[in-house]
Parts: C-alpha cells; sequence; structure tokens
C-alpha cells in the first residue's frame, strides 16, 4: 500500500480525524540513516507526527519542523513536514540500539530520553514562522506531541502512533489523529467521548500491522460515531529539498581563504546532507570556480 493520507469527520463535524500510512517513507528514512531499530522506530513516529500535525495547516507551503531533544543515547530528532505530503528528518545518532523495554516493545521513550523538550515550529507560510515548546512527557514521542497539541494548541486530541521494524526492514508504520475541532473545543461532551475512545483507539496499531487500508481502520475504530471520510487521498513521500547547487553555496559562505586551503590540502570537499543523508562531491574544479566567483564579485 502506498503511503497515503485522509482526513475525516465524526460527531456532526465536532471530532476531526487524520490517519497516515508511512511505511515505505519510514524505511526509506531507515536505509538513507542505517537506523538502528529503535532509531527507526523514533524516527518513523516522529516524521508520522510531523505530518499529521501538518495536514491542519491551510496555506500552500505551510511545513512544520518537530525537534525532539531528550537526555538519551539516540540525541535530538528533527523532522521537517510539508502540507504537500513530504517529509525528511534524521536523528544524531542513529546506530544505538536498546534492548525491549518492560513491555517486551521497542525502548522509544528510553532512546529518546524521559526528560527534555519538545519544540514545534510552525510556517504557516506567511512568513511568520511560530515556535512552541513543551517538556518531554514520555519521550515515546505519541504522548509528547499529545501534550504539545493539549498545552500549546488548546486542542484536545488523542494520537496514535505505530512503527514495526524487524530484520525485513520497516513492514508497517503510520498514525491517527484526533482532534476536537476548535469551535467545539468547549463542548465537554466531546472531550469525554474522545477520552472514551481512548482505550477503544488502541486497536489502531493491531489493524496497521495487519495491512488494513486507513479507510478500513478508521471505519472499525469510529464508523460508530457518524464518520465521513473525504474521497481525497493524499500520497506522502520522503523528499529532501538539499541539491548539488545549495551545497555549493554553501561552500561559497565559507569564503577564499577556507576554499584555497580546502584546494590544497583536501583536494575538494565532500558535504553530507543531514536531513536525507545524500553525499555530495565538490571537486578541485568546483571550488576553484568559487573562489573565482567571489573574486569577481568582490571587485
Ligand atoms: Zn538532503
Amino acid at each position: 500500500m502506498a503511503d497515503q493520507l485522509i482526513r475525516a469527520t465524526a460527531a456532526d463535524n465536532g471530532i476531526r480525524a487524520v490517519g497516515v500510512i508511512t511505511t515505505r517513507l519510514t524505511e526509506e528514512a531507515r536505509q538513507r540513516h542505517k537506523l538502528s531499530y529503535v532509531a527507526t522506530a523514533a524516527l518513523g513516529r516522529t516524521m508520522a507526527s510531523g505530518l499529521l500535525l501538518a495536514s491542519s495547516m491551510k496555506k500552500e507551503g505551510s511545513r512544520v519542523n518537530i525537534n525532539v531533544r531528550g537526555n538519551g543515547p539516540l540525541g535530538q530528532i528533527l523532522i521537517d513536514a510539508g502540507l504537500d505530503g513530504t517529509v525528511r528528518g534524521y536523528v544524531s545518532n542513529p546506530g544505538v540500539e536498546l534492548p525491549p523495554n518492560s513491555k517486551g516493545k521497542l525502548d522509544v521513550g528510553g532512546a529518546v530520553g524521559h526528560e527534555g523538550y519538545l519544540y514545534v515550529l510552525k510556517d504557516t507560510g506567511y512568513g511568520f514562522p511560530y515556535s512552541s515548546t513543551v517538556e518531554l512527557i514520555s519521550g515515546e514521542i505519541g504522548d509528547d506531541v499529545a501534550n504539545y497539541l493539549v498545552n500549546s494548541e488548546q486542542t484536545p486530541s488523542a494520537l496514535l502512533l505505530g512503527v514495526f521494524v524487524g530484520s525485513q526492514g520497516v513492514t508497517a508504520a503510520g498514525g491517527l489523529l484526533l482532534q476536537v475541532l476548535p469551535k467545539a473545543a468547549r463542548d465537554e461532551s466531546l472531550i469525554s467521548l474522545l477520552e472514551s475512545r481512548i482505550a477503544h483507539l488502541s486497536g489502531f496499531t493491531p489493524l496497521l500491522r495487519a495491512g488494513n487500508s486507513l479507510t478500513e481502520i478508521m471505519e472499525q475504530l469510529l464508523g460508530d460515531l457518524g464518520l465521513s471520510i473525504m474521497p481525497e487521498v493524499q500520497m506522502l513521500r520522503f523528499q529532501c529539498g538539499c541539491s548539488f547547487n545549495r551545497v555549493l553555496g554553501a561552500l561559497k559562505m565559507l569564503g577564499a581563504a577556507e576554499l584555497q586551503d580546502m584546494i590544497e590540502k583536501d583536494e575538494g570537499a565532500e558535504a553530507t546532507c543531514e536531513f536525507c543523508g545524500e553525499v555530495y562531491q565538490a571537486t578541485e574544479s568546483h571550488l576553484s570556480q568559487l573562489v573565482s566567483d567571489l573574486k569577481t564579485e568582490s571587485n
């Protein structure tokens, strides 16, 4: 099944539901960054969260960055997701592996760390990005992003995330976000409905793992709440905006003296994009061209 996002409403338009399947893009991130099992789960959950948060933005070009900085061995996680369905991201220490936690699951909370901060930056496409920070609750990502939504956006929310990874790579990944819509946010009955559904929603990950489609999953979990699924299916993919020209632009910022030094000592330069792991090689002649461009510009 291709990676995709669908939107729905329930409870007479009082609840908004968004679901994502992110199996392939999580597998792509795993391969690009050579992620361990636990790092795959941590990054996969954060990427799915980013896509779910971006889905409620309005203006074309809107993006969300989520930066998780816990005190665990994984270091920081940074993801960048767009309303257009693209996402990219990385973790500082992709090779960290931990034994399973007490429930026999991948110990994402232990790898991320139970203490630290979650930063969310939203660029709504109007040139004034706004950011917000909450303390981590568990480092398991789902709880932490839901806590951000409740405390920073004042939106009662339930968020479920699942990433299944084994020796064959990522076999299933995705997420489901339920929110009481702003106009109904003071409706106590809707909030208690949302809360009472959370246990029922734990069926999300088994349904995901069993290969059900998003439509089938939503029907099973929310079908009795007057669910209305929008017909549009949005495709999702791992995509990074880096390019060789951007790398050359960054090298140029180093200045002529530094570039000359690289030409003489290293006979070129190698740059790796942190977000996607792509390696770019600038040869001696590329660097010489930059030096001569700089000299021309300064005259
Ligand atoms: Zn890149």
